[in-house]
């Protein structure tokens, strides 16, 4: 999928633009208790293209002064965006700051197209002229507030994405990725699967490296490790940003199948990984929780149990996720690793077959009611698994607004129960039956 970046001083209205594009997908996205959602990556759709949107606004650079920051969010567009929307701002005209940022996207050599915001009605077009100045062709105008011209930017955004596909590999080729806070051991435990120490990434101040592909061969079976270790720039100041790492993190985890959460077993789980692994659940991936370090704590027979009710305690919604404890610098356990990533994998694609979940739903509703609702009680007609990679149920119902989170997610477990789908999230859609 293309990535399109969002960039441009603070106050051009950024947020509303992505929120307009991103439109309900951010809404209709399941609510998962505990979890914050950072605002900055979304997906969106125009004309049956689908691409990555980024804010680049929402990543704030702490402490920078005003035109540094405006610099590294232009810099975070280049690196990771195909196509960068520049906005800018009709009513006060063309400004000093964002001919500093036109010079920063020209170097960039990636197409750019400027967004004339605030524009909300056609006699507010004077200014508009001044924008041709900035030299990315037309500047299109925009009102973010009242919706106009959104249809006429994106055509120009889809126009410009990349003709060439992006590497792709065999269906039956397994990619994972590991993501985590820093210093887990993501990049040793990438290192112990390897057998072999890799070529650390050079700190040629401006080297752009994106994730490292790495084939892997377990057991004659081959698999590809899409590595964001490798990916640090040193002395780039937002770097260090927890926002960035987070969005590198969701860049990883959309190219992957599996992903596997790294806790570090030694320091026990903070409010950090509980974020991190939320994005995995919600961006549907298969995912294999890892203890890694294991090896540096004291053990008894009951600590690995104990620690296992820990991660279930904390990770409520990943209660489907393999749990797996290793050392990546003993490479004790290591080998327990590729058939829970084969086994989740596996049950990412499961198809079952319809006649078997009617029956297990309709069996579970005879065991446990559907709840009513303002005098309405919900009525299930029939289920249908209608996608895979994760298996995706749609239950055609009287109303789906009936369909409480606490019904939901009893139909989910007995699905659960019924079939397994030990290492993958399984999505329950509502529609009316017509
Ligand atoms: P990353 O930031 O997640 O990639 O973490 P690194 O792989 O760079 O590891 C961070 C630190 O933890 C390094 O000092 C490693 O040597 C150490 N480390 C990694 N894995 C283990 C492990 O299994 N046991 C112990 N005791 N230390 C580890």
């Amino acid at each position: 999928k293309p990535t399109v970046a969002i960039v441009g001083r603070p106050n051009v209205g950024k947020s509303t633009i992505f929120n307009r594009i991103v439109g309900e997908r951010i809404s209709i996205v399941e609510d998962i208790p505990g979890v914050t959602r950072d605002r900055i990556y979304s997906s969106g759709e125009w004309l049956n293209q689908h691409f990555n949107l980024i804010d680049t606004g929402g990543i704030e650079i702490s402490d920078a002064p005003f035109m540094t920051q405006i610099r590294e969010q232009a810099e975070i567009a280049i690196d990771e965006a195909d196509v960068i929307i520049f906005m800018t701002n009709g009513r006060e005209g063309l400004t000093t700051a964002d001919e500093q940022v036109a010079k920063i996207l020209y170097r960039s050599h990636k197409p750019v197209v400027v967004a004339v915001n605030k524009v909300d009605n056609p006699d507010m077009r004077e200014n508009l002229y001044d924008f041709y100045a900035l030299g990315f062709g037309e500047p299109v105008p925009i009102s973010g507030s009242h919706g106009l011209g959104l249809g006429d930017l994106l055509d120009l955004v889809i126009a410009n994405f990349p003709k060439r596909e992006e590497q792709e590999y065999d269906e039956d080729i397994i990619k994972f990725s590991l993501i985590g806070r820093p210093n887990v051991g993501k990049s040793s435990l990438v290192n112990a699967l390897l057998g072999e120490d890799r070529v650390i990434v050079s700190d040629i101040a401006g080297t752009t490296r994106d994730a490292i592909d790495t084939p892997y061969t377990y057991d004659g079976k081959d698999y590809v490790i899409i590595d964001t270790a490798g990916m640090r720039k040193k002395g780039k100041v937002y770097e260090t940003t927890e926002k960035y790492s987070v969005l590198r993190a969701l860049r990883a985890i959309e190219r992957s199948d599996v992903v596997l959460v790294v806790i570090n077993g030694e320091e026990g789980i903070i409010e950090q990984d509980k974020k991190i692994a939320g994005y995995a659940h919600e961006a549907g991936r298969a995912i294999v929780i890892v203890v890694n370090k294991w090896d540096a704590v004291d053990k008894d027979d009951k600590t690995m149990k104990e620690f296992e009710q820990k991660i279930r305690d904390h990770f409520l919604f990943l209660d489907y996720a393999p749990i797996v404890f290793l050392s990546a610098k003993t490479k004790r356990r290591i080998h327990t690793l590729i058939p829970k990533i084969e086994l989740a994998s596996e049950n990412h694609s499961m198809r079952v077959v319809t006649t078997v979940l009617n029956d297990v739903v309709m069996d579970a509703v005879a065991m446990n009611p559907t709840p009513t609702d303002k005098g309405q009680r919900l009525k299930i007609y029939y289920a249908t698994q209608v996608a895979i990679k994760p298996p995706t149920f749609v239950i055609f119902v009287n109303d789906p607004e009936l369909l409480h989170f606490s019904y939901k997610r009893f139909l989910e477990n007995r699905i659960r129960d019924a079939f397994g789908f030990e290492g993958t999230p399984i999505k329950i859609i509502a529609r009316p039956r017509k």
